[in-house]
């Protein structure tokens, strides 16, 4: 069977195309690893429009529901492969091989590293990249958030509910998040700033144990939770020599066209100026739009 979308990805941007293929009436398939992408790792979303306050996976659990009444099939597998033949793309998995005339990239991104020796060695030993999953684990402990922009602030203020003492540690001189987040963080006695620092070395026995800052001071804490950005998934996207920039994320136009034709691209992996769980939603829509204008001319 030739499907007329598939759609790669399973967090807002590609549920949110899933939606949109189904109301246009788009034979397709949704291909994930995992559905809910970043979305499942926030503790508390507080802006998507109608909720005033949900879990990410509450929101998810929602939307995967909303993709399932509208009878989009979803394959929970691994993509390995993307190709084009003539005019017909060939997605393969680690279960199998399926065709569509068009493809919606919404394959999100994955967490940055620091790349400081002692990261690895401690990876679920202290350093962690999901505060959701490991903040209950330093209860009464000293944690320490590195990054600067809205995801280290989330991140400590969560950890600060069961921390004893969290810092932030940022290599530049101001914190760049949201207003509403810095006055909540302002608020907050638990948390602490070390600005215009940067880590160099995570070292401990069996555990964390400390820091040293690039300028060649000792850091003793007990937890490093890294939110220093993601980088977009764009290995499949360059097997079909998708145009990205200097940042790895996908050139898209306002109808959310790639510069191969009949690929789409929407969500955090695309060069939008806004990476949310409600605009890549949004992108998701306008991506299938594009899709069927494509397909039904
Ligand atoms: P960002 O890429 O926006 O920020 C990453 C932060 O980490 C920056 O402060 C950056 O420093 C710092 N950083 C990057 N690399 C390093 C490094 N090697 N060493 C030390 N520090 C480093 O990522 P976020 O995950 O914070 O946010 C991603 C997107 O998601 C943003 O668009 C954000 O607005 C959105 N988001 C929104 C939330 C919300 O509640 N509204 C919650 C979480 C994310 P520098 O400032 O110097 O570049």
């Amino acid at each position: 069977m030739i499907y007329d979308v598939i759609i790669l990805g399973g967090g807002p941007a590609g549920l949110g195309a899933a939606v949109y293929s189904a109301r246009f009436k788009l034979n397709s398939l949704l291909i994930a690893k995992q559905i809910g992408g970043l979305l499942n790792e926030a503790h508390m979303v507080e802006n998507w429009l109608g909720v005033k306050h949900a879990k990410g996976q509450e929101l998810i659990k929602q939307f995967e529901e909303h993709v399932k009444a509208l009878k989009v099939p979803i394959k929970k597998e691994e993509v390995v492969s993307l190709k084009k033949k003539k005019n017909i793309f060939e997605v393969g998995t680690n279960k199998g091989k399926y065709q569509s005339k068009t493809i919606i990239l919404a394959l999100g991104t994955i967490k940055r590293k620091l790349n400081v020796p002692g990261e690895d060695k401690y990876i679920g030993k202290g350093v962690s990249y999901c505060y959701i999953c490991d903040a209950a684990f330093f209860k009464n402990k000293i944690v320490a958030v590195i990054g600067g922009n809205d995801s280290a602030v989330v991140a400590a203020l969560q950890l600060a509910e069961h921390a004893k003492q969290v810092y932030i540690i940022y290599r530049k001189d101001e914190i760049r998040a949201e207003p509403i987040l810095k006055h909540k963080l302002a608020k907050n006695k638990k948390i602490k700033i070390i600005t215009n620092t940067e880590i160099t070395h995570i070292q401990g026995n069996n555990f964390v144990e400390k820091v040293i800052f690039n300028n060649g001071k000792e850091f003793k804490l007990d937890g490093i939770f890294i939110e220093i950005g993601s980088v977009p998934s764009v290995d499949l996207a360059k097997e079909l020599n998708i145009k990205i920039d200097q940042n790895e994320q996908i050139i898209v136009d306002k109808a959310q066209k790639t510069n191969i034709d009949g690929v789409f691209a929407a969500g955090d992996m695309t060069d939008s100026i806004m990476k949310q769980a409600i605009t890549a939603a949004a992108e998701g829509s306008i991506a299938a739009m594009s899709a069927y204008r494509l397909i039904k001319g």
